[in-house]
């Protein structure tokens, strides 16, 4: 999967290994991985838009904020990109708005006063019960608990799938990754992420909430799975796709050969995926 790449001189490295951290300057939040090597870099992944910046062992903080706060006008840059086909406008979440759900098309119908307020699926329609004067931010938080609710019921059926596809395993209240051996059948997928054997000490967990510029993130060290609430317009190959790649990063942190490798082999179809990904409403 192709990826932006921007990178920066810095002065000299130390051979230190450590556990990866986080970075957040204003809204852009980068996860850092430090290794062997005497520049900063940072990468966007051209479809989930999540920011990674590869650090020398010993760069202080304070550096690396810099280097983000430099790079902020880039990443926005890259992430707008990853989004430039709008699809429809936005919905105001008026009476007759067309609105996506799992990749077909439902007519909104509104219902003012009544209780309990919240979206409910209804044959062809999505019917949306909020007070009369709700404005555009009621609702959409009111859609985008629905979407959330939506995604609940379906993620952890495809996440077992891919667990099990993936050779990630949960064991007593454990996740424990049982890494099968793929190298020889799984073309692209490089020898180092199949045969790897991690015991996570946390059970995983996913959170849905709205996010502005990322389809998915995954907190290898809090075990936890974020995916955009925005996500549930999409079918559910294209789901399967981003739970996925979440969860290989559970394996692999990097978006490497091998997990790009891995990515496409499970995923023939990841071109029209990566075009559909780039659709969105604006
Ligand atoms: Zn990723």
């Amino acid at each position: 999967m192709p990826m932006f790449i921007n990178a920066a001189n810095s002065k000299g490295s130390i051979a230190r290994f450590s556990a990866m951290e986080k970075i957040k300057v204003e809204e852009i939040e980068a996860e850092v991985f430090r290794k062997r090597i005497k520049n900063i870099y940072v990468t966007v992944d051209s479809v989930t838009g999540e920011a990674v910046i590869s650090a020398p062992a010993r760069a202080s903080v304070h550096r690396l904020e810099t280097f983000l706060k430099s790079q902020l006008g880039w990443i926005r840059k890259q992430r707008a990109g990853i989004s430039v086909m709008p699809r429809r406008k936005k919905s105001n979440f008026d009476c007759g708005d067309k609105i996506e759900l799992l990749g077909k098309e439902y007519t909104l119908v509104t219902r003012a006063g009544k209780k309990p307020y919240g979206v409910y699926a209804a044959f062809e329609n999505l019917e949306m019960y909020a007070p009369a004067d709700a404005k555009f931010e009621y609702k959409r938080n009111l859609m985008d608990n629905f979407y959330a609710s939506k995604l609940a019921s379906i993620i952890p059926q495809i996440a077992e799938k891919w667990q099990e596809r993936l050779g990630i395993r949960t064991e007593s209240n454990q996740l424990k990754l049982i890494f099968k051996i793929v190298g020889d059948k799984i073309s692209g997928c490089g020898k180092d992420i199949a045969e790897k054997n991690i015991t996570l000490g946390k059970p995983l967990k996913f959170v849905y909430k709205r996010m502005k510029s990322c389809w998915g993130s995954c907190n290898i060290w809090k075990k936890t799975i974020t995916l955009n609430t925005e996500l549930a317009k999409k079918n559910i190959r294209i789901i399967e796709y981003i739970t996925a790649h979440e969860l290989l990063h559970l394996k692999e942190i990097k978006h490497n050969k091998s997990f790009n490798g891995c990515m496409k082999t499970f995923f023939q179809d990841w071109k029209t995926i990566e075009q559909e990904l780039k659709i969105i409403d604006s």
